[in-house]
Order: C-alpha cells, then structure tokens, then sequence
C-alpha cells in the first residue's frame, strides 16, 4: 500500500516537541499538515522550530530552498480542534498532545465525532493504552499507535501499536504513512513499554546497578556500550539526557506491570532526590558546565 499528498490532509494535534517534528516531516515529504494547539505560544515556537530545521536542511544542501518553503506553506496552524475537522476531510489524525488520558480521551472523541468514517486516528502515546484510547471512539479498529522517537527529523524509527481492535487494514495504512515520511516502522501488539522503552529502560537500570556495586566506572560502562556493541551513547550518558526523573517514572510503570526484574536502581531514587535528573540540572551521572561534560565527573560508587 502507498500513500500520496493525494491522500487527504493531516492533522497533528499538539505542537509541543514532538508535534513540531511530526509536522516538519509530513510536510516536507509532501503532506498538507494541520497543526492544531490548545496553546498559541507553542503554535509560535513551532512554527519557528521548523522553520530553523528546514534553514538547517539548506544550509546543509539535504533540501532546496524552494522545497523547504514550499513545506513550509504546507502547514497551516490552528487552536480550535472540531472548527478544523469541520471544515476539512483528512485521512488521518495524529495526537501527539500532553501525556495524560484525559487529555487524549478528550482529543479523539472530539475527532471521532468529526472525521470522515474512513479516518484514522493515531496516537503518539509513549506508554499509554492505545486500546483504551480507541475504546472511547466509535472506530476502534481504526485507532493504532504511531509512536516517533525525538529528534523526529533524525531518528529512522516509527513503532506501530496495534491496539486489541486495530484491523490489518489501519496497519497497512499506518505503515504507508511511516514510509511516505521516510521512516522504517515495526509492529507491536499493545504492551507496557512497546520495545524501545522496555529494553533501554531495562539497560539504562542495569547500568545503574553496576555503576552502583563499583564493577566498573560510569565513563568505561558507557564505552563499553559505544565501542563493544556500537551503541551511539552509552546507558548513563543516555539515562543523562533523557533524566533520570523520567526514566524513574518509566520504570515505576514497568516495574507495576511487568514485574520484579523492573524494579528501580536505589542509586536512581538517590539520584532524583538528590535534584540530579540529569543534563537539564547540570549534573546526573556526569557534570555538566554549559551543556557540556566535565571530563572524569562521573560518579563514583560509593
Ligand atoms: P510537549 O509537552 O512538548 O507537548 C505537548 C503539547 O500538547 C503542548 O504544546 C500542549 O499545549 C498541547 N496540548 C495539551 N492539551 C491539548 C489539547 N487538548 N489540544 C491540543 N493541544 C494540546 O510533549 P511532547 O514531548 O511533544 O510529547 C507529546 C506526546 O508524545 C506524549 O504523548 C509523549 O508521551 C509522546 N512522546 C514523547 C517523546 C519525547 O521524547 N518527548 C517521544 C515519543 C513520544
């Protein structure tokens, strides 16, 4: 199955980090974009972050100027959800707002309402039930996961969550979308933590635990990583970027639903306590001075 500019519009729903990105990328394969939030200061800063990673992609000779404007005129910005549905027939709606049920539950019934019967309705939930999500819709089959990972104009990957009602059908199309935009897709039936934030949550607590028991220096655990298995960051310069208060919260989840082996680290209980969640505070496992590692900061079993 393919999928055109042809094909109908697309509405993004939320133009915080990732919603800015999803934009960018549907826009610049082709797509008509709505890009639809609550709040107009995001809308603004949205539209100035595509704008510098289309000036980027000049300036670094990966898109012409003309195609980098013209995605740029592709995307229209708008706050008023159902005064957008009614008055355009996209083929899919993809919320990527705040990560809170209520707030989902509140989009898609609202898009539900209004969509053409043939729209599907994809949400960029990192670790809610995209089931219970379709469940409030009256299109459960065609409610799927689209999940992105950030910096969304750099990272290759989308994973498709397929809810206990998604028909083949929505996977097919999910995926001609995931391919029109450029991006390899994988399936995953609903589960806590898909793949991606299940492995890594699960490595990044390993890694606390060995830094933990003194086996090894954080800085050698990281280059242990890059250079023997060729990961491009290590599991605590990652738990550093990420911060450790959300993989914290992560791994609380995982360790309620899928049990004991996701108990988290004491070290990262210690380390959110402490205020050090990581390169946004300066300091996690490493010390930062101006968004840039201290060398020999790492911290030391003790
Ligand atoms: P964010 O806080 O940067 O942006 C959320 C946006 O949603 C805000 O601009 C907010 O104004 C808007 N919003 C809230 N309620 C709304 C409503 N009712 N209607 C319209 N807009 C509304 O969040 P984010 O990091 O972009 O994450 C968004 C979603 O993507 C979440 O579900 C998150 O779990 C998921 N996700 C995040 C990442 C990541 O690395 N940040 C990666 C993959 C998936």
């Amino acid at each position: 199955m393919r999928v055109t500019a042809a094909d109908g519009g697309i509405v993004v729903v939320g133009a915080g980090l990732m919603g800015t990105g999803i934009a960018h990328a549907f826009a610049a394969a082709g797509h008509a974009v709505t890009l639809v939030d609550a709040s107009s200061e995001a809308l603004a800063a949205a539209t100035a972050a595509i704008r510098k990673i289309l000036a980027d992609g000049v300036s670094r000779s990966k898109i012409s100027e003309t195609d980098a404007s013209a995605a740029l005129r592709r995307i229209a910005t708008e706050s008023d959800l159902a005064g957008v549905l009614q008055g355009r027939d996209p083929s899919l709606l993809l919320e990527t707002a705040t990560e809170s049920m209520t707030v989902k539950l509140d989009i898609v019934r609202t898009a539900d309402r209004w969509l053409p019967d043939e729209a599907v309705i994809a949400t960029n939930t990192s670790a809610l039930s995209v089931t219970e999500i379709a469940a409030a819709t009256n299109r459960a089959d065609r409610v799927v996961g689209m999940h992105f990972f950030n910096p969304v104009h750099k990272m290759k990957l989308m994973e498709i969550v397929r809810g206990v009602a998604t028909s083949d059908v929505t996977v097919a199309r999910t995926r001609a979308w995931g391919d029109s935009i450029g991006k390899t897709s994988i399936l995953v039936n609903e589960a806590p933590g898909l793949t991606t934030s299940r492995m890594s949550a699960l490595m990044g607590n390993e890694a606390m635990y060995m830094l933990m028991e003194g086996t090894a220096t954080a800085e050698d655990i990281d280059t242990a990583m890059r250079l023997g298995f060729n990961h491009p960051m290590g599991p605590l310069e990652l738990g550093d970027l990420t911060g450790w208060d959300t993989r914290l919260a992560v791994l609380h989840y995982l360790h309620e639903t899928l049990g004991e082996k996701f108990r988290p680290c004491p070290l990262i209980l210690k380390l959110v306590k402490a205020g050090r969640l990581g390169r946004k505070t300066g300091w996690g496992v490493y010390q930062y001075v101006d968004g840039q590692r201290i060398p020999g900061s790492g911290l030391r079993a003790r």
